[in-house]
């Protein structure tokens, strides 16, 4: 039997897909080219804003129509939906588009090798409503074994997303990831260790411990900067040179957690530590947990503990309520810390979470028009800080041929900036050191690379 994946959303969703992709092979199903050519679609929707749903309904509506022209032909499809909008819409996901045969619940992952089976023996798997949507939290939050993708054809696995938790109990107002993922819930750091031997075993030279809030990590006595002096230790005696984590959230970063970073030069002199806003008035509206002084405590703290670091944030702009003044502390905190990079947006009322109901919404107009002037304060940002760094000697690791030019190879940085240098595919998965000659736009340009391992 074959199958085809759409996975939409954050990495802890292709994390997922990574997963359920792994599973779909260790069965023998066989993945397809595209939708047409699947006995089962699985589509893994997001739903941190509204667009995002729009689009992956879209998409069903599309396989939906698929599915009826296939009856027809007597080629039967199986749709299934899964992640955080099956888990939000449930069974009115199938009131919506009946051709939805399966609505998998962020936690009824678990469920797939019985859903499965029962496909393989060419039966519909009973389910308790009769409408087959599950959306229960399970016992235990499924956390799969391996989250590696598998790489392309020719190519290697250079970097892999590690889930070490997932859900979140913050309830910042605007977020509804809360109510889809459910409440914080820790990996064992067992099955974390050996998911690190396994991905090492896969070649991977790079990996990021992946959560929604990994600061909250928990596991008996174990919290996140045990974690990661553990993953420190684990990455000993492998080819993972490089440990990333995402996200984070300054609210519980701990001091101990900065040290352990500091003392272990594996993980990489990059931070991002989401900010949302310069202002406590809208960081109390946000229900964000911090106050701008000790976003800017923090900062401190980190850049003294790894002066090289580089940093870069979410930004969240035209909550209800804001103010001009508001905007402005946004800018000068920006101007404070000198982001590398952002991932900037405006507020989009989210059914579902608290920020929902709150009145004083701004209009689209002046939601863009401020957006303009963050975005535009943080290019010159980027742009300010990737000059200051030309001539520098760098180390690197080589991802892959450049989409753009097949002579050249797309490489990084610890700081996450990209470096282009000639070179062939047989380097990708290399660590290598180069120099940062020239700037075009965002990404540095090198003459040439000596490799080191
Ligand atoms: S910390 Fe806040 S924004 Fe982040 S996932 Fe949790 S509730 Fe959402």
């Amino acid at each position: 039997m074959t199958y085809f994946f759409e996975t939409y959303g954050c990495q802890m969703n292709f994390a997922e897909s990574a997963a359920m992709d792994r599973l779909f092979r260790d069965r023998g199903w066989t993945g397809a080219a595209d939708g047409d050519a699947a006995d089962l679609v699985l589509i893994h929707t997001c739903s941190v804003r509204e667009t995002a749903e729009q689009r992956a309904l879209g998409r069903l509506a599309q396989y939906a129509a698929l599915k009826k022209k296939r009856k027809e032909q007597n080629r039967p499809l199986t749709l299934a939906v899964g992640g955080c909008m099956a888990q939000r819409l449930g069974r009115g996901l199938q009131a919506k588009i009946p051709e939805v045969d399966y609505v998998l619940g962020t936690a009824a992952r678990s469920l797939l090798p019985s859903l499965l089976a029962a496909l393989e023996q060419g039966r519909k798997p009973e389910a308790p409503s009769g409408a087959w949507a599950f959306t229960d939290a399970a016992p235990a939050f499924p956390f799969s074994p391996l989250h590696t993708a598998e790489p392309e054809p020719g190519a290697k696995t250079i970097r892999s997303f590690i889930p070490v938790m997932q859900g979140c109990g913050n309830y910042c107002s605007y977020c509804i990831v809360p109510s889809v993922r459910g409440p914080e819930v820790s990996r064992d750091p067992a099955a974390i260790e050996a998911e690190i031997r396994l991905a090492a075993a896969q070649g991977v030279r790079e990996i990021t411990l992946l959560g929604q809030n990994v600061n909250a990590y928990r596991w008996e006595g174990l919290d996140f900067s045990g974690l990661l002096a553990l993953t420190a230790r684990a990455v000993e005696q492998t080819p993972i040179r490089w440990v990333r984590f995402l996200s984070a959230n300054p609210k519980n970063f701990s001091p101990q957690a900065v040290q352990v970073m500091a003392d272990n030069r594996v993980f990489c002199r990059h931070l991002h530590l989401c900010v949302q806003h310069g202002s406590n008035r809208v960081l109390r509206a946000m229900n964000r947990g911090y106050t701008r002084e000790a976003y800017l405590a923090l900062v401190e703290i980190v850049r003294k503990a790894m002066p090289e670091i580089s940093f870069s944030t979410d930004i969240l702009i035209g909550f209800p309520g804001e103010t001009e003044e508001d905007l402005e502390e946004t800018l000068t905190l920006m101007e404070e810390v000198r982001f590398l990079s952002a991932y900037m947006y405006h507020y989009n009322p989210r059914e579902g979470t608290a920020a929902y109901t709150l009145p004083c919404r701004i209009s689209e107009g002046v939601k863009r028009e401020r957006l303009g002037r963050v975005i535009a304060l943080q290019k010159k940002h980027t742009q300010e800080l990737l000059q200051s760094r030309l001539g520098r000697r760098e180390r690197v690791l080589i991802e892959g041929v450049s989409r753009k030019n097949a002579d050249e190879l797309v490489s990084r940085t610890e700081r996450q900036e990209t470096a282009v240098v000639p070179g062939g595919a047989a380097l990708s998965g290399f660590f290598g050191e180069l120099t940062l000659d020239s700037l075009r736009g965002n990404t540095f340009r090198s003459r040439d690379i000596r490799i080191l391992e």
